[in-house]
């Protein structure tokens, strides 16, 4: 059995991220290996996961305590009311910080789950199993953790690492192709951001990474995860470097809230839009080379990803989108901070444009 292991070291944590197939039969010896030790353990459960597979890490916990909650992962979900009622079964069967929370699941398991413990008596120990491909090449890594208000998503929630990070590409074979998009999504956002070579290996061989070929799948999966760790180490707290990593979300969280986080546009596909939507007002602000904006642009189109904006939205939606970009994290002012694109590689932060200039942009976006 191979397995890839990249170590993610900020200022104050240390972690693995074991990335491999078959890994939940070897749950107890990477445990150990990375000594880790608890009592009792509450398994947060993504509700579309098999019990077999929850059978699996059960298992390998027979002298713990193992509870476990299944979870349904929607945005709307990802709320205060989740995280309390994570808490209070904590609190009820008196767990201590030495003991240990686990999310098998999504991005939004993953989120929840990590926020929970990151209240919970000021910490307790965090195990992250990713189960989407968005989460094992995006969510899973770094430490942010968050919940969705009406006010816009992730806008409460902490900064946490986990002790140990388990990518086991087994569950991706359940996952419905548009969730593989989605995850797609995350993994061509960080090419774009930082590594020429990486972009060309997946313009290469897309097709097989989507069907989920080895070894490309688990080679895009340490990539992807690579390129955000060497960026986590930089910058934990998104204080510059990590903004970059914001490409595309800036649009895309826009987009998905304003359409109510609702299952018409997931994350990974407002994210494909949203930059989409930044490569063309990069370009045509003059910022995006011509030959990268071609080339992207190509792998889009022979790639068959959403890129459309105009299939979701009218002329009547662009006030709501502008409302909540005026709302995004990035901004300091009233003012729009976006993440644009000089050249793959090249990322920039461009700051304070007004709200009427990105109006008449995005009227432009969707007519043509
Ligand atoms: P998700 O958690 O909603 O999962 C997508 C869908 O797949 C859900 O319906 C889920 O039930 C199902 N599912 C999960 N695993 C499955 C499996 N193995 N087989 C079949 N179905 C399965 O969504 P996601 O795309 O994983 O994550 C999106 C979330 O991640 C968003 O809320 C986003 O804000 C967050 N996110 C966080 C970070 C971070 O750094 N913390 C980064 C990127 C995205
Ligand atoms: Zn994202």
């Amino acid at each position: 059995m191979k397995i890839l292991k990249l170590i993610v070291n900020t200022k104050n944590e240390k972690y693995p991220i074991l990335i491999g197939s078959n890994l939940l039969l070897n749950l107890s010896k990477i445990l150990k290996k990375h000594s880790i030790n608890f009592q009792k353990c509450l398994i947060i459960i993504d509700k579309n996961i098999s019990s077999k597979e929850i059978n699996k890490i059960k298992k390998k916990f027979k002298n713990k305590k193992v509870f476990s909650h299944k979870f349904n992962a929607t945005e709307t979900n990802k709320n205060q009311k989740s995280i309390d009622k994570i808490l209070e079964i904590l609190l009820k069967k008196n767990f201590s910080r030495q003991d240990c929370l686990i999310s098998v699941g999504g991005g939004i398991t993953g989120d929840v789950s990590g926020y929970a413990a990151s209240l919970f008596k000021r910490g307790l120990q965090f195990i992250n199993i990713p189960t989407t491909l968005l989460a094992q090449v995006d969510s899973s890594v770094g430490g942010k953790t968050g919940i969705n208000t009406k006010y816009g998503k992730n806008l409460i929630g902490s900064f946490y690492q986990p002790k140990l990070v388990i990518s086991d590409i087994n569950f991706l074979r359940t996952l419905p192709k548009r969730e593989i998009i989605c995850g797609y999504g995350e993994i061509l956002k960080h090419s774009i951001i930082s590594k020429k070579n990486f972009f060309k290996f997946l313009n290469k061989n897309f097709n097989k990474i989507i069907n989920l070929k080895s070894p490309f799948i688990e080679k895009t999966i340490y990539e992807s995860c690579k390129i955000k760790k060497i960026i986590v180490e930089k910058d934990e707290k998104e204080k510059n470097l990590r903004k970059f990593l914001n490409f595309g979300h800036t649009f895309g969280h826009a987009f998905e809230a304003s359409l109510g986080f609702s299952k018409k546009l997931n994350h990974g596909e407002a994210v494909l839009l949203g930059m989409k939507t930044a490569l063309d007002f990069s370009f045509k602000n003059k910022i995006l080379c011509e030959q990268d904006y071609k080339i992207i642009n190509q792998h889009i189109q022979i790639s068959k990803l959403p890129k459309n904006v105009k299939k979701y939205f009218k002329h009547k939606d662009i006030d709501k989108i502008l409302s909540f970009m005026i709302k995004d994290k990035k901004n300091e002012t009233d003012k729009i901070n976006l993440i644009l694109l000089k050249r793959i590689g090249l990322p920039i932060i461009k700051k304070n444009y007004n709200t009427k200039y990105l109006k008449t942009f995005l009227q432009k976006q969707l007519v043509n």
